[in-house]
């Protein structure tokens, strides 16, 4: 099992690859560098290969990617079930896809909730519910590894995610926060920025420390 981010400049999120007996997308960024994705893609692995992208939440720096990228790998798209019909019928408001001046477009998606897992062959990535950033957002923790996809929950060196846009909520994210807090956690894959390797624990403790200063 490897993983790589294909993907991550300006304005996209990261763009994981979890290459691996059933491999999978985290995340697409928003389709502006669609091209560049799929070539960076391509030097690991066959795009065929992937069967699923997961979404860890609505916005379009996360979404805008998907449907150019579900087309490219005849990929299901999978995000948390408070997301799915905002998905469907093209929000552009809780998306923040205008605020990018951007539209966006119905999308064919499935729903996952808390507990969900999702086997990957070699890791199982099991959902959490963590909303605050928006209320579809979730973070995928692997146990055995002790690695964490954040999304746009916490980042590294005391980054937290936005509360300030449609469906964030500070409460929630500190509540999440916690949560995140009291976990086993190694290696963190955020939605933003560098990744962290062996240390990951602390890094979500500085969020949590950072979130409670505007408390
Ligand atoms: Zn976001």
């Amino acid at each position: 099992m490897e993983i790589y981010q294909i993907g991550g400049q300006f304005y996209d999120s990261n763009i994981y690859l979890i290459k691996s007996k059933r491999s999978i997308i985290i995340d697409t960024g928003t389709g502006s560098r669609h091209e560049r994705v799929i070539k960076n893609l391509e030097a690991y692995i066959n795009p065929k290969d992937i069967d699923t992208i997961i979404l860890t939440h609505r916005h379009f720096d996360h979404t805008g990617g998907a449907e150019s990228m579900k087309r490219a790998l005849d990929a299901e798209i999978i995000i948390h079930e408070s997301a799915s019909e905002a998905l469907r019928s093209g929000d552009e408001v809780t998306t923040a896809a205008l605020a990018f001046g951007k539209s966006f477009p119905k999308l064919d998606v499935s729903a996952i909730k808390e507990g969900d897992i999702i086997d990957c062959g070699d890791m199982h990535l099991k959902v959490l519910h963590t909303p605050g950033h928006s209320i579809c957002s979730i973070v995928l923790y692997d146990s055995e590894t002790k690695t964490l996809f954040s999304g746009d929950t916490v980042y590294t060196d005391g980054g937290i995610g936005r509360w300030d846009l449609p469906t964030g909520n500070y409460k929630e994210l500190v509540a999440s926060l916690k949560r995140l807090t009291e976990m086993d956690v190694d290696t963190l894959y955020p939605g933003h920025g560098p990744s962290a390797k062996g240390d990951g624990n602390r890094h979500i403790a500085l969020g949590l420390k950072s979130a409670r200063l505007w408390g």
